[in-house]
């Protein structure tokens, strides 16, 4: 395939040959091998505030902020300096310290829910305990997710998973058995309708619903007033647990993630990116009689050595710490600015599209139609997304390369990042007016 506005990457290219014999696909998390949109995935080399460097010496405004951690954008000093002194102290000791206690304690004080957290080191992790605690407490099997939502890489919670399950188009994937499962009910997103069926089709057997607290992984699809509402109230009226899954919302929509935006109360949280700093660092939290059920003070089990190391934990906390509002207004300011952006150079150009927004996490659906589940989602002329892509790339703007897949800015993007993306929108614009399929 070939692109108007595609040009040479031949370090990148090399290092992508030498990583495919190496790795599979040459990656190491699938959507990063830009298979949606085609072409060289670049090679990053460094990070500065919103600036990527790529191995051929080319920068970028990036648009991605690593799929969300990076609300201060890159190497940031304090969270640097913070991960400097953890790591000349030593980097993991296999023993509770200090760092996870703060850490802990921080997340606590935020989110109001979370009575108790525990550390954990990715999000998928968390989604996993989350599940399995939900299980353990109410004794009852089954889940309830949305289609289009994603939670990691959970065998449980890989039917019709977004992100890059969406991306690829995959229903479901090999190696997950019927038995793994065999206990999720999928069910289309913002119905509650259908949830209401479920619970009423499997009395007594559903041990929690997991939804993402306001999905970004099939791209940007709020939930509908009075969503996430109906599904606690379900939840509870059933004996079931409500989890919200934060790991992209959490400490970033807002102090107190998406829990802060609408203010409904899940008996579980699960969190990553943004409270990570950059390093793998996640939890999973909520209620305190149902954490008491979690090892060693109760019988589910759940471990892992990293768990809350020290490096890690310092930078989130150095990260989380300096979130406070004037950070949430300049990153609530600059989403507002780019999408205005984006979406004035698309109509300009004709463009079908619709820019959907949830807090400053936002993205464009090439549709005329408003998208609220993963059908509506998947409806979008997604082949001018990679026009629009490759076009933007070519000028120095880093999208994500999957028309499913929200977009993140930073408090780090400034007036000069902005104008570099506004003038490489008109072009990109065009280049989506102008693909044909
Ligand atoms: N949950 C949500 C909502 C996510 O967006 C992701 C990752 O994108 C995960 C869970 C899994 O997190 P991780 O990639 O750290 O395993």
């Amino acid at each position: 395939m070939s692109y108007p506005y595609a040009y040479e990457a031949p370090v990148s290219q090399t290092l992508f040959d030498r990583a495919a014999a190496v790795t599979p696909g040459g990656v190491n998390s699938p959507v990063r091998a830009f298979r949606a949109v085609g072409g060289t995935p670049r090679f990053m080399v460094s990070g500065t505030g919103p600036y990527l460097k790529d191995a051929d010496g080319r920068e970028y405004v990036d648009l991605v902020c690593s799929w969300g951690p990076m609300i201060l954008g890159h190497a940031h000093p304090e969270v640097i300096a913070a991960v400097q002194a953890a790591v000349a102290r030593g980097t993991s000791f296999g023993t509770p310290g200090e760092g996870e206690v703060e850490l802990a304690e921080e997340i606590v004080a935020r989110v109001a829910p979370v009575e108790q957290v525990r550390l954990v080191s990715s999000g998928t992790e968390a989604t996993m305990s989350a599940i399995r605690l939900a299980r353990g407490f109410t004794g009852r099997a089954k889940v309830i997710k949305f289609a289009g939502c994603y939670h990691g890489h959970v065998d449980a919670l890989l039917a019709a998973a977004g992100s890059g399950v969406a991306t690829f188009g995959l229903p479901d994937t090999p190696g997950v058995t019927g038995a793994q499962a065999g206990d999720t009910i999928v069910l289309p997103y913002n119905d509650l309708g259908a949830v209401r069926a479920a619970f009423a089709a499997h009395p007594g057997e559903i041990a929690c619903v997991i939804t993402e607290a306001s999905p970004g992984n099939m791209g940007v699809v709020p939930p509908a007033e009075g969503f996430n509402q109906g599904l606690a109230d379900l939840c509870r009226d059933n004996g079931a647990l409500y989890i919200s899954d934060e790991v992209m919302t959490g400490f970033r929509v807002s102090k107190a993630g998406w829990y802060g935006i609408d203010g409904v109360r899940p008996d579980l949280v699960t969190f990553g990116k943004v409270m990570g700093g950059g390093f793998p660092a996640a939890a999973f939290g909520g209620r305190a009689d149902v954490m008491a059920h979690l090892a060693p003070a109760g019988p589910v089990y759940q471990a892992g050595t990293l768990s809350g190391n020290p490096v890690a934990t310092a930078a989130g906390l150095a990260q989380l710490r300096l979130l406070d509002d004037a950070v949430y207004e300049t990153v609530d300011s600059v989403a507002a600015e780019v999408s205005g952006l984006v979406t004035a150079a698309l109509a300009k150009e004709g463009v079908a599209h619709r820019l959907q927004t949830a807090g400053n996490m936002f993205s464009v659906f090439f549709t005329e139609d408003r998208v609220t589940n993963y059908d509506e989602a998947r409806k979008q002329e997604a082949f001018r997304f990679t026009a629009f892509f490759h076009a933007m790339l070519a000028q120095g703007v880093y999208l994500p390369p999957s028309a499913f897949e929200s977009w993140f800015v930073s408090s780090a993007h400034d007036g000069a990042a902005v104008e570099r993306v506004a003038a490489a929108l008109p072009a990109a614009a065009r280049a989506a007016a102008e693909t044909t399929a």
